[in-house]
């Protein structure tokens, strides 16, 4: 792990990325990527020397960390066995993810079915609750992210959706809990509970049961701010999906496989969806692999009749050995329970401590390796440190605050006014203090600007 230092290839390397590489959700010519040399366990680092432990763990997939030498090993073996093979045929690489996920996924969701990532998974359950339902339309939560796909971008709440909404008949938006910017007027959390259940009864009502297909929640959303959900909201929504005869689906792309100290977040609500999202995790983004785990009742559907969707790479050998690999991984070294335990006895209370000490912390949220602060510039009104939607010089508390994490070796998520703190689910007490030490200094930055 011995970071090594070769500014001219990393120059090369950045000069090449920015001749021809055209990257996600960016302004092309205004955006500074790092030329990454190197990364293994919590850390990566540059050309230059510089080493960064990773509060990110990538996008929120690396939850086993870089290069875990046995499922790098694993990936190897497959590519010298059989590297690809099309989806049609039974690969032992395949039916064996699917088996272990089967094992791990909440109540009767025994069926697999892959994409090469989330926003498909999230297109292919959509496709499979209109069929089984015969009805048109889907209801989303404002303050999500379902993928950047084209039904997914409009399933999603958060404005990444406004350039590239088209609008599109049947998805309908509702307000989901949230109590800190609560938009029901609740003062606890079980206020918050009953009046969202409520709305989202009458948004069905108003909208017509027999024309929704399906509800779609994030178990805990991510992107949009980690807010967890309060006790019993999950609990209606199947209610809610039961009455109405609506597919109950949660996207378990961010929060499952290990993100929470559970294996799913739907185990922390002990709730069971009819269908289920999840990418990432599910081999630490090694290779790209996603899917939908499916309940019984929805697989009948298309017991005799054929499911109209699929995808070249569907269930590919090299990301299912991944996959089967990272989750032996996982259950051997206790991954899950270590989230659960770092996440409960360091980052908890160290993120409580860094909240009482720094002005510009509004909200501290999360469970497990799944946490966010929220920025204010009053504590008192909640005014956010910088607008909703902030870019240049309207986003300058995030920007410092950003360039002073990594001044002090530490590479953080930030989203809006967020700054997320989702470090690999597998980082050690020391790791997580020394991360907890980094904001430390870096949310002095950001008081500057309450
Ligand atoms: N659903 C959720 C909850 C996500 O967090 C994401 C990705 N951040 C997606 C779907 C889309 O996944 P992908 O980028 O792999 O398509």
């Amino acid at each position: 792990m011995t970071p090594q230092t070769d500014p001219q290839a990393g120059a090369a390397v950045k000069a090449a990325d920015r001749a021809h590489v055209f990257h996600s959700w960016s302004a092309q010519e205004l955006i500074d990527p790092l030329p990454v040399a190197g990364a293994e366990g919590s850390y990566f680092w540059d050309y230059d020397g510089n080493r960064y432990l990773d509060f990110t763990s990538g996008l929120v997939f690396t939850n086993i960390g870089y290069q875990h030498p046995k499922v790098v090993a694993a990936i190897q073996e497959q590519a010298a066995t059989l590297t690809t093979f099309a989806p049609a045929f039974a690969v032992e690489a395949r039916s064996e993810a699917a088996r272990l996920i089967a094992q791990r996924t909440p109540g009767d969701l025994d069926k697999i079915f892959f994409t090469n990532g989330g926003a498909d998974a999230v297109e292919h359950a959509v496709r499979m609750a209109r069929i089984h339902t015969g009805r048109p339309k889907v209801l989303s939560a404002y303050r999500s992210y379902h993928g950047g796909t084209q039904q997914a971008v409009n399933i999603t709440g958060d404005p990444r959706r406004w350039p590239s909404d088209s609008g599109a008949a049947g998805v309908v938006h509702f307000w989901a809990p949230f109590l800190y910017r609560s938009r029901f007027y609740a003062e606890t959390e079980q206020q918050e509970c009953e009046r969202a259940l409520e709305h989202l009864e009458t948004t069905i009502a108003f909208e017509g049961p027999g024309t929704i297909a399906a509800i779609i929640l994030e178990t805990i959303p991510g992107t949009a701010g980690i807010m967890v959900p309060p006790r019993g909201y999950l609990a209606g929504v199947r209610d809610l999906c039961d009455k109405y005869g609506i597919v109950f689906v949660l996207d378990e792309v961010m929060a499952g496989f290990g993100r929470t100290g559970e294996w799913f977040a739907a185990d922390l609500f002990e709730v069971t969806p009819d269908l289920m999202t999840f990418a990432k995790g599910v081999n630490s983004g090694y290779v790209p692999l996603g899917g939908v785990a499916i309940s019984g009742k929805i697989a009948e559907t298309f017991g005799k009749r054929a499911y109209p969707g699929g995808l070249t790479y569907s269930g590919h050998p090299l990301a299912c050995a991944a996959a089967v690999a990272t989750l032996q991984v996982m259950a051997e070294e206790g991954v899950v329970a270590n989230a659960a335990v770092v996440g409960a006895q360091v980052i908890e209370p160290g993120l409580r401590d860094l909240a009482e000490r720094h002005p510009s912390v509004g909200d501290v949220r999360g469970v497990g390796m799944f946490w966010a602060l929220e920025l204010v510039k009053n504590r008192e009104t909640r005014e956010p440190l910088v607008p909703y939607n902030a870019a240049g010089e309207a986003n300058a508390p995030m920007a410092a605050f950003g360039a002073a994490a990594k001044a002090n070796g530490l590479w953080p998520f930030i989203n809006m006014n967020r700054t997320h703190v989702v470090p690999p689910c597998n980082i050690t007490e020391a790791e997580a203090k020394e991360g907890l030490a980094a904001l430390d200094a870096a949310l002095s930055v950001a008081d500057e600007y309450t």
